[in-house]
C-alpha cells in the first residue's frame, strides 16, 4: 500500500461520521456534529504526536493536521446545515471547553504516567501527552479566524450567484484556500525566526492543499446530498454582525416568526392533503383515498393474518329520485345518506366512503361480517327513521338501500380485486333479488 492511499483511507474514515449525520435529523444532526468535532479536537491531539503521512520528500502531513482537516470539513456542515449564526459562538464554546480538557487532561496523563502511581500495560512515552498552553491557544485561534473567514467568504458568495453549482464550486475553493492560509500562518507565528521557515511553510502548504482538496470530495458528496438544506442557506438571513452577540430579542423574534410560519405551512399541507382525500359533496373519504386505505389494509391484515371486510352500498333507483326531486334535493339526499353511513363507524381504522355517484363504501379491518352486521341494520333502520320521500321507487316509498358485503382473510392466493369483486356481485345480488336488502357471501 502506497503512504497516499493510506492517507486517503485517513480522509475518509475522518468523514464518514459526519457525512453520515448530516442525513439524520436536525434534532440528531447539530449535536451529532458538533460531538464530533469535539472528539476529533481530543483525536487530533494525540494523533500529531504519533504519526506523519510524508506525501513527498518535503510534505508532511501529521495526524493532527488531518484531525483539523476533519474539523474544519465538518465546521463547513455545520455552518450550511445549521444555519444560523451561532454555529460560530458554538464553536468558540467547544473550542474553549475542549482544549482546556486537552490541556488538563493531557498534561495530568503525562504526569500519571512518569509518576509510578500507576501500572502500564504497554510502554507510552509519557511526551505523547506533553501539550503547550501556547500550541493550543494558537491552533483554537487560528481555527476559530479561519471559521470566520469561511462564512464571510460563505456569505458574500452568496450575493455573485444563486445557483447552487456555482456556489460549491467557490465554497470548495475557499475551503481549500483557507486551509492552505492556516499552512502559511501556523508555522509564521509558531516558528517566526526558524532558519528554515520559507522551506517548511511550502511543505506545509502543499501537505494542507492536498488534504483540503481531498476534504472537498466528501463536502461535495454533502453539497449534493444535502442540496436541501444547501438551498436553504442560500436563502436564510445571516447577519453578519451577530458573529459574536446576537440581539437576544431580535434572534427569539425571528425564531418566533419562523416557527409561525412553519406552523401555518404545516397547517396549509394538513389542510391539502385532507381536501385531497375527502368527496366535496359528503365529507366522506373520496375514491383515492379508499383505494390507498384498501391496499394498505390489506397489506396490515395479510400480514396479521386478520379479517378484512368491505361493504359496498347504492341507493335504489337514485335516478328516478333526481327526475322526480331534482339534483339539489339529490344531493341533500347523498349528504343525509353519507352521514348514516359514516355512523356506522367506531375507529380510526374504519373507513367510509363514497366511491362513485350514489354508491358509498365502508371497510372494516380485523373485523368479520357477523361482527359488523348490527352495524349495517342499525344504518337501514336509521335511513328507514329518516324517512326521505321517495315516490319514485318501486321498492319503497321513500330512499332504500342495497349493499354488498364480502370478508377475507388476505393471503397470497387472493387479490384485493377478488375481495372487491366478491363484494360488488353480493351488491348486484342485492339489487336483482328485489333491492333494499343486504348481501353476503363469504370469499373463500
Ligand atoms: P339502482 O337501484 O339500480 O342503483 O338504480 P339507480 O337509478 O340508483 O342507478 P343508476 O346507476 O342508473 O343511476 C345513478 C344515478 O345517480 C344517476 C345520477 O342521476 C345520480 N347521481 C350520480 N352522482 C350524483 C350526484 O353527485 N348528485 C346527484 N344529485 N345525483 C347523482
Ligand atoms: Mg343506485
Ligand atoms: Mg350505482
Amino acid at each position: 500500500m502506497t503512504t497516499f492511499i493510506a492517507f486517503a483511507i485517513n480522509i475518509a474514515l475522518f468523514s464518514v461520521f459526519p457525512l453520515y449525520a448530516t442525513t439524520m435529523t436536525a434534532r440528531f444532526r447539530n449535536p451529532a456534529l458538533y460531538a464530533y468535532m469535539g472528539i476529533i479536537l481530543v483525536v487530533g491531539g494525540l494523533a500529531g504526536a504519533i504519526f506523519s503521512f510524508p506525501l513527498t520528500q518535503n510534505t508532511f502531513v501529521s495526524g493532527g493536521n488531518l484531525a483539523y482537516g476533519a474539523f474544519m470539513m465538518t465546521a463547513v456542515m455545520l455552518i450550511i446545515s445549521e444555519r444560523n449564526m451561532i454555529t460560530f459562538r458554538n464553536m468558540l464554546r467547544l473550542l474553549i471547553l475542549v482544549d482546556v480538557f486537552v490541556y488538563a487532561g493531557f498534561n495530568y496523563t503525562a504526569w500519571l504516567l512518569d509518576s509510578g502511581l500507576v501500572t502500564k500495560p504497554v510502554p507510552i512515552p509519557s511526551d505523547i501527552f506533553n501539550v503547550s498552553m501556547y500550541v493550543l491557544l494558537l491552533g483554537g485561534t487560528l481555527i476559530l479566524i479561519e471559521i470566520v473567514l469561511l462564512m464571510i467568504i460563505f456569505i458574500k458568495a452568496r450575493r455573485l450567484t444563486s445557483k447552487l453549482s456555482n456556489l460549491a464550486v467557490i465554497y470548495t475553493i475557499a475551503f481549500i484556500a483557507i486551509l492552505c492560509l492556516d499552512g502559511v500562518l501556523f508555522p509564521v507565528i509558531a516558528l517566526n525566526s526558524h532558519p528554515e521557515l520559507t522551506r517548511i511553510i511550502v511543505g506545509n502548504v502543499t501537505g494542507k492543499a492536498i488534504m483540503a482538496a481531498c476534504y472537498s470530495v466528501p463536502l461535495l458528496i454533502f453539497y449534493f446530498m444535502s442540496r436541501k438544506q444547501f438551498a436553504e442557506f442560500v436563502g436564510s438571513p445571516l447577519p453578519l454582525n451577530e458573529l459574536l452577540r446576537a440581539p437576544r430579542k431580535k434572534l427569539l423574534d425571528t425564531l418566533y416568526q419562523y416557527e409561525l410560519r412553519d406552523r401555518q405551512s404545516q397547517q396549509d399541507k394538513q389542510k391539502l392533503r385532507e381536501q385531497a382525500e375527502t368527496d366535496s359533496l359528503t365529507g366522506l373519504a373520496n375514491r383515492g383515498k379508499f383505494n390507498q386505505t384498501l391496499d394498505d389494509q390489506w397489506q396490515i391484515c395479510k400480514k396479521t393474518q386478520t379479517p378484512l371486510t368491505l361493504v359496498i352500498g347504492d341507493i335504489d333507483y337514485f335516478k328516478q329520485f333526481n327526475d322526480t326531486y331534482g339534483h339539489e334535493r339529490g344531493d341533500n339526499c347523498l349528504q343525509r345518506v353519507a352521514e348514516l353511513w359514516r355512523s356506522t363507524l367506531e375507529n380510526d381504522v374504519e373507513l367510509a366512503a363514497r366511491i362513485g355517484g350514489e354508491e358509498f363504501a365502508l371497510l372494516f379491518p380485523n373485523s368479520t361480517f357477523d361482527e359488523i352486521s348490527a352495524r349495517l341494520q342499525t344504518f337501514r333502520m336509521k335511513l328507514k327513521e329518516a324517512s326521505i320521500s321517495h315516490e319514485a321507487s318501486e321498492v319503497s316509498t321513500q330512499v332504500t338501500f342495497s349493499v354488498g358485503v364480502s370478508s377475507v382473510i388476505p393471503n397470497d392466493d387472493l387479490s384485493i380485486r377478488d375481495l372487491y369483486i366478491s363484494a360488488d356481485s353480493n351488491l348486484y345480488r342485492a339489487k336483482n333479488s328485489g333491492r333494499n336488502t343486504i348481501n353476503f357471501e363469504a370469499t373463500p
